[in-house]
């Protein structure tokens, strides 16, 4: 797809913006739990995205941004963990995680495809650059994460999230 630039930083901003928000539900919620490893894990990517979404806003800084819906950036809940307005409390650690990592895998998902779009020639360079960017950094969060996976223990029920087939 062929991101201008307002409308891909718009993208960004929003991306960051919730991911934020969601890390530091799940921060609360794992200290809750008292999952302090997992809680300061979350509170770390809350700090980064917000990091991350203040240079995109400054980068933005004149710029004219078109106003997005919601689906068009908001994280995926499986409906058994509360629908889009609030998590189960009873949450797992694994499932955090895996939540967080399906949503990091989205937000990459994406921005290969603004880079790949912006490459075709007709596409902005400075897009491609940002969205090229911020793509390989959403790939090590996906991989901080499975790392993460690897050690946690998973539950015994297992978590029933489908990204690809979600309805
Ligand atoms: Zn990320």
């Amino acid at each position: 797809m062929d991101y201008t630039l307002p409308l891909f930083l718009a993208h960004a901003i929003a991306l960051e913006h919730e991911a934020a928000e969601r890390y530091l539900e799940l921060a609360d919620m794992m200290e809750a739990h008292r999952n302090d490893e997992v809680a300061s894990l979350f509170r770390d990517m809350v700090r980064y995205s917000r990091l991350h979404h203040d240079s995109i806003v400054e980068r933005a800084r004149g710029v004219e941004l078109p106003v997005l819906h919601s689906w068009q950036y908001r994280w995926r809940q499986p409906p058994e963990t509360g629908g889009d307005e609030a998590f189960d409390p009873a949450l797992t650690a694994w499932d955090a995680l895996r939540y967080a990592r399906e949503n990091e895998f989205r937000a990459q998902a994406f921005y290969t495809l603004a880079a790949a779009g912006a490459g075709t020639g007709t596409g902005d360079p400075e897009v491609q650059r940002l969205a090229s960017e911020f793509a390989a950094e959403e790939a090590e969060h996906v991989q901080a994460l499975d790392r993460w996976l690897a050690r946690v223990p998973r539950p015994s029920v297992p978590w029933r999230i489908d990204p690809y087939h979600e309805a």
